[in-house]
């Protein structure tokens, strides 16, 4: 890969629950297509010779595992909830193999919420073999992990504000409900925007299909994929025929690369 690309890996695209859901039988959960099986909602980057993971949810060891990743750069998160940080024990795999600090950058709500979480990694006194990381607070401003420009895009998952991120010309905003005009404004003139879409009837804290659509139709990439799926949705096959071309479903293991 040469230093202009920026390999996409969608390491899950499926909503808390994951598909198949425990114990339902219904048509998505039972389906045979591949592209129905859905993890997590988590995505790994790599770029400027880095690799990036955004979130690590229950199905982190797997997705880990499933993709061969080596090392991470950095992690970053969008929100505390569950599925979006819950693998984070299993970072400890990195520290044992490289011996350095895994690298997190959240904001300090986030980092609140992991101390909460996951008490035993943060404690004084810590029992041997817990995760070592290093937490680095970002805010609402552009920062830098190595040589790679970051912008945060703010938005609402119901109440809670969450992140997503903008990377050269590549979207990542999961679990939204709501954002302001002004950052939108961020999400204007990319290659790929990967956005929330949890499935077709309205949701307090979810976009809708039609309402992704009509937020993508308002920005226009030249490509956009929806995560965050879930059953309630409907078959990968089926969904992908009623959404304009430029927009698809994202299925895991599905890779994109991009050139600047
Ligand atoms: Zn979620
Ligand atoms: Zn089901
Ligand atoms: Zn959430």
């Amino acid at each position: 890969m040469n230093k202009n690309q920026m390999k996409i890996t969608f390491l899950g695209t499926g909503t808390s629950q994951g598909i198949p859901v425990i114990a339902c039988d219904c048509e998505v959960c039972v389906s045979k297509n591949p592209k129905d099986k859905r993890l997590r909602s988590s995505v790994l980057v790599d770029v400027d010779g880095q690799t990036l993971v955004i979130d690590t949810g229950p199905d982190f060891r797997q997705q880990m595992l499933r993709e061969k990743v080596q090392d991470v750069s950095a992690f970053l998160f969008t929100h505390s909830h569950k599925d979006h940080v819950a693998g984070m024990d299993d970072v400890r795999a990195f520290n044992h193999k490289w011996k350095k600090d895994m690298q997190i950058y959240c904001t300090y709500a986030v980092e609140q919420a992991l101390h909460t979480e996951f008490p035993y990694i943060f404690s004084e006194f810590k029992y041997p073999g817990v995760p070592e990381v290093t937490i680095n607070i970002i805010k609402n401003e552009v920062f830098t992990i190595g040589p790679t420009k970051i912008i945060p895009i703010e938005a609402q998952h119901y109440k809670m504000p969450v992140f997503g991120y903008r990377i050269r010309d590549f979207v990542y905003l999961t679990d939204v409900s709501a954002i302001t005009s002004k950052e939108k404004d961020k999400m204007k003139n990319a290659d790929l925007i990967v956005l929330d879409a949890l499935r077709k009837k309205p949701h307090i804290s979810h976009l809708t299909l039609n309402q992704a659509v009509a937020l993508l139709e308002e920005l226009k990439p030249k490509q956009a994929l929806l995560i965050h799926m879930s059953h309630l949705m409907g078959l990968h096959d089926e969904v992908v025929k009623e959404v304009p071309p430029y927009i698809s479903l994202a299925y895991d293991g599905q890779i994109i690369e991009l050139s600047a």
